[in-house]
């Protein structure tokens, strides 16, 4: 690493990356101590009772601190789990912090900070890359590659010098589709990096032997409480101890347990004994990496896909909601669901915020979804399914498939 590098990754960072390594070799005990102080310490602060997205809507001053200007800044998620949260982020540390574990999560394909990237996810304004200096990456626009620009997306790549491709899960084998099986075999993919939602069962596997390629995979949410690694030796996830805490509690689907989160950042929000909306699979055979907590597997941002113009699959998370999720665009929205009756097109069901500008919603997902006809419909409510569950994406081309969220 050159002195430039290590100057751009900060000081936080360098502080988890020890934390990190230093956790690998921690007994359960030592886990469990290191966790339990940081978890009295909100404790004692805020309560032991558990909290959802509604409390920190209403009260969000209360569950925050050191809330000066330039120290922290607002950050907003929509989409997939359920209704627009704000809260106030640190500005300095959770970049940082957050790329130490990230890139240890890349380290298991190889990665090295600031090897090139190719990001396909994200909204370029109708261009179709852009090339980011700073992070090594190129942003390869989802929404821009109609079948007319195919050729040239095709003919860039063949320029590349080897790289990790960054997808949602999702968007993978959308990926693969638009480049073309063959091209896609020639090109030097170094690694996958999937982050976010679930791979389908399966899925993961099937591409790393199809393809030769191995796949870093994660799971994380916006509100940075809780981050675990998918370990390629038992195939589940593990909880970074060090990140922030984690506990599952009984749900009233078999085998599924409430993943509830709690943040170590010092700045900033603080998320206590917080609902997170996903369930964990509870995790089988024990695994000889290390003893950070383990779930088989998660269930929450399921893959959801939907039928485009020109009759491909796209991932909807990719193009509804990975980028938009951070941009004030969500707050113009309180609560939102996707609905697919006909190939080709998407009816959005939208409650507006009351400040909510229509035009600009309508104008935003038509630049971020230009492969769908769009309907937009304005309501008051979103309705939840009888078992109270919410859902973001209805399939009704699959219907008779769909098992219940
Ligand atoms: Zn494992």
């Amino acid at each position: 690493m050159t002195a430039r590098t290590a100057w751009l990754l900060g000081p936080s960072y360098f502080y988890h990356r020890r934390l990190i390594e230093e956790s690998k070799s921690w007994s359960a005990a030592e886990i469990s101590q290191y966790q339990e102080a940081r978890l009295q310490r909100l404790l004692d602060r805020y309560g032991s009772q558990t909290t959802s997205k509604v409390d920190y809507q209403n009260n969000l001053r209360d569950y925050t601190r050191w809330d000066l200007p330039l120290l922290t800044h607002m950050v907003r998620t929509g989409g997939t789990s359920g209704q627009i949260l704000r809260f106030k982020a640190d500005t300095f540390a959770r970049r940082q912090k957050e790329r130490a574990y990230i890139f240890d999560v890349w380290s298991q394909v190889g990665f090295a900070p600031y090897d090139l990237r190719v990001r396909y996810a994200g909204d370029l304004h109708r261009e179709m890359f852009r090339y980011n200096r700073f992070e090594n990456v190129w942003h390869v626009s989802p929404g821009a590659t109609v079948d007319g620009e195919l050729d040239s997306l095709r003919r860039w790549l063949r320029t590349l010098p080897p790289f990790f491709l960054h997808v949602y899960p999702s968007s993978l084998f959308t990926f693969v589709d638009l480049v073309g099986e063959k091209l896609f075999r020639s090109l030097p993919v170094r690694g996958v990096l999937a982050a976010s939602e679930m791979f389908p069962a399966g899925e993961q596997l099937r591409f790393e032997q199809e393809f030769g390629i191995k796949i870093a995979h994660w799971y994380g949410h916006s509100e940075y409480a809780i981050l675990a690694y998918c370990c390629r030796e038992c195939r589940g996830f593990h909880f970074y101890p060090t990140y922030g805490h984690v506990e599952f509690l009984p749900s009233d689907i078999d085998e599924c347990r409430r993943v509830l989160a709690s943040s170590f950042n010092r700045i900033g929000t603080q998320f206590v004994r917080y609902e997170t909306g996903d369930l964990a699979v509870d995790a089988a055979a024990d695994c000889s990496r290390d003893n950070f907590l383990r779930a088989s597997a998660i269930l929450g941002r399921s893959q959801e896909t939907f039928i485009d113009i020109s009759g491909r699959r796209r991932s909807l998370f990719g193009y509804a909601f990975g980028d938009l999720d951070h941009d004030a665009f969500y707050d113009h929205i309180r609560d939102i669901q996707f609905v697919q009756d006909q190939a080709g097109s998407l009816r959005l069901r939208i409650v507006a915020s009351p400040t909510g500008n229509r035009e600009l919603i309508e104008r935003t997902f038509e630049q971020h979804i230009p492969l769908a006809k769009l309907d937009f419909e304005y309501v008051s409510a979103i309705e939840r399914s009888p078992s109270g569950k919410r859902r973001y994406f209805v399939d009704l081309l699959h219907a008779d498939q769909e098992t219940p969220r």
